[in-house]
């Protein structure tokens, strides 16, 4: 499929230097295709009020600087990160009904690979990729893994 830059330009959703590396390279290589799905997912973020349920992105694209950098702290050091690839995400959850709902979206969007996070001073993430999808992975799908 071939994607187009301006989708993600002429998005009302996002901007695409959210997903930008937040190492401060400025490196910006998250997939088009990726960000299609997230944009189709976002439309679909609305809680059973009417209320839309924004994506906040605290992590889109990451150098291995980046990764390598924040590597040690993590249980399991030799994973590879999708985030790299630039076919990954982890949105921002502020209450358990936001973490419903955007699961829900993303899940209706065709994601099927989560990662949900402690819930830490109020805050959480989901992180998901469609490190699945992509030709000769060795990632699989349907998966919902924790932090
Ligand atoms: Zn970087």
């Amino acid at each position: 499929m071939v994607v187009k830059y301006t989708c993600v330009m002429r998005s009302k959703y996002f901007k695409l230097s959210e997903f930008a590396c937040s190492c401060g390279c400025g490196t910006n290589k998250i997939n088009r295709t990726f960000l299609k799905i997230l944009i189709s997912a976002r439309e679909k973020s609305v809680d059973y009020n009417g209320r839309e349920i924004p994506f906040i992105i605290t992590s889109g694209y990451r150098c291995e600087n980046h990764q390598e950098s924040i590597k040690y702290k993590k249980r399991n050091p030799n994973s590879s990160s999708e985030h790299t690839k630039g076919l990954a995400v982890d949105i921002l959850v502020k209450t358990s009904r936001e973490r419903a709902v955007i699961l829900s979206a993303l899940m209706e969007a065709g994601l099927t690979r989560f990662g949900i996070s402690h819930n830490k001073n109020g805050f959480s993430f989901i992180h998901t990729d469609m490190g699945d999808m992509v030709e000769n992975s060795d990632k699989p799908m349907g998966v919902i893994w924790t932090y």
